[in-house]
């Protein structure tokens, strides 16, 4: 995989840890909780991967994987035998994970009108938000969590 041009995901709607995971690892991927009928083959035209648990569906697309597993730590596996993801963790926790948009980073007074004071103190320089939906990131304890899970998973 090359950074400059990373690969880009469309999650059925089965799909939505995978989908949360795939973005926290930096991915642009696309996920809702249903879709019309066309509206996954247009993603796919557009150039995104299909992740899938739909075995009819999987056949009808050169670019799309197969996901059998039930659980997200053995669904990202599979992605990443599948085309290989980084493990650099700069583009890590780089996008919203809720919208999908890349993130950037957030003016002082704004961050210190919408996150808490402590969090305003600890964080302050490394805050995000999201131009989109306008939440707001900032590494933490659930971030560390996050972190540990991944490198369990041998990300
Ligand atoms: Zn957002």
């Amino acid at each position: 995989m090359n950074t400059t041009n990373p690969i880009l995901f469309v999650a059925d709607s089965m799909l939505g840890k995978l989908a949360r995971y795939l973005r926290i690892m930096g991915y642009d991927t696309f996920y809702q909780s249903s879709y019309s009928g066309r509206r996954l083959s247009e993603l796919v035209m557009e150039g995104r991967t299909l992740l899938t648990r739909n075995h009819a569906i999987v056949r009808s697309y050169s670019n799309a994987i197969f996901i059998e597993a039930d659980l997200v730590k053995d669904q990202l596996k599979a992605v990443d035998s599948a085309v290989g993801l980084t493990r650099d963790q700069r583009s890590w926790f780089s996008r919203c994970l809720i919208c999908n948009s890349p993130l950037s980073k957030a003016k002082a007074e704004v961050a210190r009108e919408h996150v808490p004071d402590f969090v305003f103190l600890n964080y302050h320089g490394k805050i995000l938000s999201c131009p989109s939906c306008k939440r707001f990131y900032w590494p933490g304890t659930h971030r560390e969590r996050t972190l540990e899970r991944l490198k369990d998973w041998g990300f």
